[in-house]
């Protein structure tokens, strides 16, 4: 009997730590292939310092990383799952045969607001540097920090928020920070709560908690519109108490289109700058289970949805946090998943219930403000969640700094915080992401949707030319059957003397 044959989509943190675990734990009893449309896997060496302006970025070749774990690389994008036949069919028209497969496709940042600036993970922006020296010079006067719904990871607003107002204290500069959660890092626990809320007091930052922040403007954030837009303007924009007792987590929400939220009470308010993280959404593979925002939906063991072959891990999953911690967790226990399914190798834990676990730092004004004495160009920045790095897992993590001599395999220091377990719910996205009728990013899920129709219109078109190409060889070979038989039936004849060759007499 043939191997059975574990196939991964995806090339991040999830999926690269699924290939290196699945080829140790399920052993050499396994075909592996790995679907990954980007030849690198790029990651930077942690540094909390330097959240902002980041240590120049690494890379490491999925061709090494598949030669290493004698893994078959298809380098496409998955652009379907066929389930019941048990394929995934790439962009290219590829049909790629799995036995048992595991999507860690990440998910998608995008733009919550068409006001300021977006903090894109693991850029460089400039604009931070423009934002601290209008704050030096008293040119910016007040900026806003928005955590929107659906963002996910609310830390890096509070860094930003932090580094913001430590930069303006002393001067008449206000930093706000505006978030759809009920409390600061609720989803992090009471501890998290009441640390980071203390931090802010400290730095004199106004918090507002409980409200989605939605543009003034309404119409869609399309890139025509965003074309014209000056992040570095005056943001105009209102804030709306989130609707309380739904049950909703705001984190996981998704936003609300300006155009429609009707006659609910908002507040106007004006910020010479504006920063916003992003929303998130998912992948939208089509074939698979997802909820209204695109994330694949998985039951606690990572299973997706209805199915005994396919799991998912990391980004993609509809889950209550995004870490790439928890990814590589994912990704581990969907492949103890899968060798028990398969009866390989050896089974490593189940995941129930991932859980992220880190340490809240503070204390790090004093010690900021001593290294950043006022008008320091490019101060240097802090980061609040420890350790701060995303190339994290168990084998990934090992795998690069065996591999890269830059890179230091054990963390740096020992930072002073407080320990923070939070267990991250995982599940059906109904749980998480119905919200008010009326939602934003309504282009993008339609875009979306769109995609996924073409997509199955494609499949279906494919499936029919394949099955044309099936028929036309069969006629073939039943054609030239006919004509074996008919030039056998005229040799026939001729050996009995019917038939004469044109010419002979
Ligand atoms: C605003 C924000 C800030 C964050 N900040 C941090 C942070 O400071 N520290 C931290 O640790 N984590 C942070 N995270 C989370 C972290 O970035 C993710 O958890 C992590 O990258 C997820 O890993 P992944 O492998 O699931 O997805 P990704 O790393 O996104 O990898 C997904 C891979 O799948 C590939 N792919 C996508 N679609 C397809 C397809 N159709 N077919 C084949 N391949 C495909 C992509 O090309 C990519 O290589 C943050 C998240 C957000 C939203």
């Amino acid at each position: 009997m043939a191997d059975p044959v574990v196939c991964v989509v995806g090339g991040g943190t999830a999926g690269l730590e699924a290939v290196l675990a699945a080829r140790a734990q399920l052993g050499e009893g396994v075909e592996l292939v790995l679907i990954a449309p980007e030849p690198e896997f790029r990651y930077r060496p942690m540094s909390h310092r330097s959240l902002f302006a980041p240590t120049p970025e690494q890379s490491l070749a999925i061709a090494d990383l598949a030669a290493h774990t004698r893994t078959s690389w298809v380098q496409d994008r998955a652009d379907a799952l066929r389930e019941p036949e048990r394929e995934v069919l790439t962009r290219d028209g590829e049909t790629i045969a799995f036995d048992f497969l595991l999507l860690a496709l990440g998910a998608r940042p995008r733009r919550a607001l068409r006001a300021g600036h977006v903090w894109v993970r693991s850029g460089d922006p400039g604009f931070l540097d423009e934002i601290l020296a209008g704050l030096a010079t008293g040119a910016v006067r007040s900026v806003a920090v928005v955590v929107p719904r659906g963002a996910r990871w609310p830390i890096p607003a509070y860094e930003l928020a932090l580094v913001l107002a430590w930069s303006a204290a002393g001067g008449n500069a206000s930093v706000t920070l505006l978030t759809a959660e009920r409390q600061p890092l609720d989803t992090l626990g009471s501890t998290a709560t009441e640390v980071v809320c203390a931090e802010l007091e400290a730095a004199g930052i106004e918090v507002v908690t409980g409200v989605e922040v939605v543009d003034r403007d309404t119409g869609e954030l399309d890139s025509a519109a965003l074309a014209e837009h000056d992040a570095a303007a005056a943001a105009e924009v209102n804030v709306v108490p989130e609707w309380g007792g739904d049950g909703i987590d705001p984190l996981t929400a998704r936003p609300s289109a300006p155009d429609h939220l009707g006659p609910v009470a908002k507040r106007t308010r004006r910020f010479d700058r504006l920063i916003s993280l992003p929303t998130v959404l998912g992948p939208f593979l089509p074939g698979s289970p997802h909820d209204a925002a695109g994330f694949v939906e998985v039951t606690e063991t990572l299973n997706v949805m209805g199915s005994r072959r396919v799991w998912a891990a990391g980004g993609c999953v509809a889950a209550a946090l995004e870490h790439s911690a928890l990814s590589a967790q994912h990704a581990d226990g969907a492949v103890a998943g899968i060798a028990r399914a398969a009866g390989v190798g050896s089974a490593g834990d189940l995941v129930v219930a991932p859980e992220l676990t880190g340490m809240l730092l503070t204390g790090q004004r004093d010690e900021w403000l001593a290294s950043n004495p006022p008008s320091t160009p490019q101060p240097s920045t802090r980061c609040l969640w420890w350790p701060p790095g995303r190339a994290v897992g168990k084998m990934l993590a090992k795998l690069i700094a065996a591999w890269d001599p830059s890179v230091d395999g054990e963390l740096p220091g020992h930072p002073h915080g407080v320990v923070v377990r939070a267990p991250v719910a995982l599940g059906r996205g109904d749980g998480f992401f119905v919200s008010r009728a009326a939602v934003g990013g309504e282009a993008e899920l339609r875009r979306a949707r769109v995609r996924d129709l073409e997509i199955r219109q494609l499949m279906a078109i494919r499936r029919r030319e394949r099955e044309a190409e099936e028929q036309l060889r069969t006629m073939r070979g039943e054609l030239r059957s006919f004509d074996d038989r008919e030039r056998a039936v005229i040799r026939d004849l001729r050996g009995q003397g019917y038939l004469q060759r044109r010419g002979r007499s």
